[in-house]
């Protein structure tokens, strides 16, 4: 069994703890406006590699993953689109070395598919993109019912969760709607934590490279000031549980 490999980082610091080994799966159902990887989304593209060539790649930094508290993470793409083989890589990891596993996906995977998976997954990091139902379509090109639902699933598993929301000025940062995402996460028992990603253009050449139009190309970054706002709008709503 082969997985779709879109890329690895070996040295990896900002998704999940510590110093991690990520590995960016090939493959994805939604198109956000602003991904910075769309040279993941296709399916049928990146490298083929088994469970066993990835163990090869991680083994040189072991030292580093375990000294930091880190380890390994999935992301893509949507990793969830490869579960059956991740779950194999997770397990892998696990009998091995006791690594600690992330997976870090946007949620548009049905809960039964991702079950085996999630038993080898010590942390998610779920991507909450927009709360409101037509905004999101707007942003992604599909409906967020299935992440809501996969998020109501990791709560009941009991599994702990980060979620992370990127920051798009004019796209999710209506005051209306970061309240109401911050009452989704104050209806949920198991988020462990809540990180606001600030949009960033550091994808935009892909866009151009790919031939693509760059949909955000109007779009600004968000300042520290715009941020922290959000961040206490989503506190509100939290707070309002
Ligand atoms: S879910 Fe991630 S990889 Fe997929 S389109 Fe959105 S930003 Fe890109």
């Amino acid at each position: 069994m082969k997985g779709r490999i879109h890329s690895f980082d070996t040295f990896g610091t900002v998704d999940g703890p510590g110093i991690r080994f990520v590995l960016f799966m090939q493959g994805c159902a939604l198109q956000c406006k602003y991904c910075h990887n769309p040279d993941s989304w296709e399916m049928n593209e990146g490298m083929q590699m088994d469970v066993e060539e990835i163990m090869n790649e991680i083994e040189p930094y072991l030292a580093y993953y375990r000294s930091s508290g880190g380890g390994i993470t999935v992301t893509g793409g949507e990793p969830t689109l490869q579960a059956p083989f991740l779950a194999r890589l997770f397990a892998e990891c696990k009998r091995r070395w006791g690594l600690h596993t992330v997976l870090d996906t946007n949620g548009f995977c049905e809960p039964s598919h991702a079950r085996e998976l999630l038993e080898v997954t010590d942390l998610v990091l779920l991507d909450l993109k927009q709360l409101n139902p037509d905004r999101h379509i707007e942003l992604t090109a599909q409906p967020n019912d299935r992440m809501k639902r996969f998020a109501h699933y990791l709560d009941e598993l009991g599994k702990p969760f980060w979620i992370r929301h990127v920051l798009v000025p004019g796209w999710t940062d209506d005051s209306s709607d970061l309240i109401e995402l911050g009452k989704f996460i104050g209806s949920l028992d198991h988020v462990s934590k809540l990180e606001i990603l600030p949009y960033h253009r550091m994808g935009v050449y892909k866009w151009r490279q790919m031939g693509k139009e760059y949909p955000l190309e109007l779009c600004p970054t968000p300042s520290d000031q715009e941020v922290n706002r959000a961040k206490e709008l989503i506190d509100a709503g939290i707070s309002l549980r």
